[in-house]
């Protein structure tokens, strides 16, 4: 996955000195067994690192500008295994600009009411700690999140891991830069938006290039640069020039090679993750960019066509949380009215992401209609089957909102012989109507990112993180 990076999160847990040498270092050994299990038992997707008992404002303010500081730490998990006063959290906490959870658990399961005493009641006091702590952070207004139950609890285990997903989502975000080539498509209106207020937002950089940028970095591909991807594409496709003459389709499928590897030198150079393209700004290209991008989201660089930046952004920031597995931009285009099978026909009219590939891609050229150029090669296959969810991020003028929306992904029941473009069909919940109609209701776009390898929940903590506003169909 490109520019994956290595991440850990943090384990602090609070107490007090109130009750003793002897208590406190029970508790931080408490402490060091539960971060012990979690890593071996819970799946996590990423480690968890105990790093200290605070019992002071100062220990507190200290492990939180180390968290800070550290690129490597993603976030912090705090445990109050006795009372820890609040009061003292209050600097620390309001230094802190990473994620934060607070795991509302307990180090035994059960009451042990054969031998319980008062040593023990003081001990093993989560329940008193919780609220007190829990209370700065809501006075805070930090965003936190609280998951709550026994640390062997499994649910416990895939809050806690989703968690950690949306706060490697929320530090790859602030690194997010989309290459813009050309700009908006004309006169369409959801794709606009506030760049200023993404970067202070979101921390996305958004760059406008002229399309000459990209046809210069193209004009120093060699045929030999051009020649190995080909072999490449030989191996890992379907080569179905169909109709097409052996010669003509060899030599579309190779210009659209010298596009991937121009735009692939091109996000290298700046440090871009993402891009977007528009078919009314391609003076200089032969072709529009379709297996191009094809091949550049299956190595996690985030798109969106006709300049729909939001959707680039949002694309890699979910390309980030699933490790790239079944996630990209898609399009909404035709409804099945069919009563009982009701669904959408998603698609664009070139670049469907093959992370979505159920089939093995077939290599196409066609013609196009839209862009006027030459015709472009493309990846054609079917999409996956399974549950996912889809997002739209929409700049309302006053302020952002993601759109959410699960949906269940069926595999197509009938061939489409004259199609020559990807296809991922679609039930969205909790129906069709009620789906579509608040979709609309909401103002959710017709650019999305839909994903079937993460929990909803996911997105949606990244959205509190990033104070964002969402509407959830479901
Ligand atoms: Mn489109």
């Amino acid at each position: 996955m490109l520019n994956s990076q290595d991440r850990e999160f943090w384990f602090v847990v609070g107490s007090q000195h109130l009750y003793g040498a002897d208590a406190l270092e029970e508790v931080k050994e408490h402490a060091k067994e539960i971060v012990d299990s979690l890593n071996e038992n819970a799946g996590l997707a990423y480690p968890l690192v105990f790093k200290a008992l605070v019992t002071t404002a100062d220990e507190i303010k200290s492990v939180m500008k180390e968290v800070n500081y550290d690129d490597k730490v993603a976030g912090v998990i705090t445990w109050m295994h006795t009372f820890s006063p609040a009061k003292m959290w209050i600097p620390g906490t309001k230094l802190l600009q990473k994620p934060l959870l607070h795991l509302s658990t307990q180090f035994n399961k059960e009451v042990p009411w054969k031998t319980i005493d008062m040593d023990f009641m003081n001990l093993n006091q989560s329940a008193h700690g919780d609220r007190e702590y829990g209370f700065i952070n809501a006075r805070l207004k930090i965003n936190n999140k609280v998951v709550v139950g026994h640390y062997e609890d499994e649910e416990v285990h895939a809050e806690i891991s989703n968690w950690m997903r949306s706060a490697v989502g929320f530090a790859a975000s602030q690194t997010i830069k989309v290459a813009r080539f050309g700009d908006n498509m004309r006169n369409v209106a959801v794709t606009e938006g506030d760049k200023v207020e993404a970067a202070i937002q979101f921390g996305w950089t958004v760059d406008y290039f002229g399309i000459g940028d990209l046809v210069e970095e193209m004009s120093h591909v060699t045929d030999k640069d051009i020649q190995s991807t080909y072999d490449e594409c030989n191996k890992l496709y379907d080569m179905a020039p169909g109709d097409n003459d052996p010669e003509f389709f060899e030599s579309h499928v190779k210009e659209q090679i010298k596009i991937e590897i121009g735009l692939r030198r091109f996000l290298e150079k700046g440090g871009y993750t993402a891009f977007t393209t528009n078919f009314e700004d391609l003076h200089g290209m032969k072709q529009l960019p379709g297996m191009a991008v094809q091949r550049l989201n299956a190595e996690g660089y985030g798109f969106a066509g006709e300049g729909d930046w939001k959707t680039a952004a949002l694309d890699r920031l979910v390309k980030v949380m699933t490790d790239n597995e079944s996630t990209g931009f898609m399009e909404d285009y035709t409804y099945n009215f069919t009563k009982g099978d009701e669904y959408i026909v998603q698609s664009h009219m070139l670049e469907v992401d093959p992370t979505f590939a159920e089939t093995k891609p077939r290599v196409v050229v066609n013609p196009l209609g839209i862009g006027d150029k030459e015709d472009p090669a493309r990846l054609v296959f079917d999409g996956k089957a399974g549950e996912g969810f889809t997002i739209s991020m929409l700049d309302l003028g006053t302020h952002y909102r993601l759109v959410v929306n699960p949906f269940e992904a069926v595999t197509p029941a009938e061939e489409a012989p004259n199609l020559p473009v990807a296809r991922v069909i679609w039930k969205p919940k909790p129906d069709f109507k009620t789906s579509i109609k608040k979709w609309i209701e909401a103002g959710g776009g017709h650019h999305t990112v839909a994903t079937l390898a993460l929990d909803k929940d996911v997105v949606l903590d990244w959205a509190k993180m990033v104070d964002l506003e969402t509407v959830l169909i479901d």
